[in-house]
């Protein structure tokens, strides 16, 4: 037998499958659709913010660039049923503990990105207020990831980390 071939039913045997990690994509695209994507490019090309990319084929979304406007542009071009009409993101952001107020540094910067106003400043004894995020606001639009000075913003799957 192949070596490829053995090295894949090990895996499959231990419950592992070439699952590539999580990606954030644009807003309207899930894990399931983005299946169709045929890696065109015609998205990434029309995104005024320069905001998409490809990654093994299949459209991305890379937050850490950039805010997403949610204009639409990507799904107008794209020749594929990749988009849905929701034009939700399939993420939201976590905030880990680089972020430079659990080092007694004062920041809102991610507060005061947020156009959604889904991160609010706590106060606590000791210490600058910590930034604290409301999953049920925040649209995953990355404007908070992009201006984090902390690059203490990160993403995940809607519904919890992968
Ligand atoms: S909705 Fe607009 S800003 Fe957002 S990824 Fe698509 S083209 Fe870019
Ligand atoms: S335009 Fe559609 S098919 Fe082409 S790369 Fe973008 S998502 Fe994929
Ligand atoms: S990703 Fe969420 S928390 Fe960050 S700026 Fe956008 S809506 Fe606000």
């Amino acid at each position: 037998m192949p070596a490829a071939a053995s090295i894949s039913r090990r895996q499959l045997l231990k419950g592992r499958t070439a699952t590539p990690p999580f990606a954030p994509r644009p807003p309207g695209v899930t894990e399931v659709s983005v299946g169709h994507c045929t890696g065109c490019a015609a998205c990434v090309e029309a995104c005024p913010q320069d905001i998409l990319s490809l990654s093994a084929g299949r459209v991305r979304l890379l937050p850490e660039l950039g805010e997403c406007l949610f204009c639409g542009a990507c799904a107008e071009a794209c020749p594929e049923p990749v988009f849905d009409a929701t034009r939700v993101m399939a993420h939201r952001v976590i905030i880990d503990d680089n972020c430079l107020a659990r080092a007694d540094i004062t920041c809102m910067a991610c507060r005061d990105a947020c156009p959604e106003s889904a991160i609010i400043m706590r106060p606590r004894i000791g210490g600058p207020f910590l930034p604290k995020l409301d999953d049920a606001l925040c649209i995953g639009c990355g404007a908070c990831i992009a201006l984090c000075p902390g690059q203490a913003i990160t993403y995940s799957p809607l519904g919890g980390p992968p």
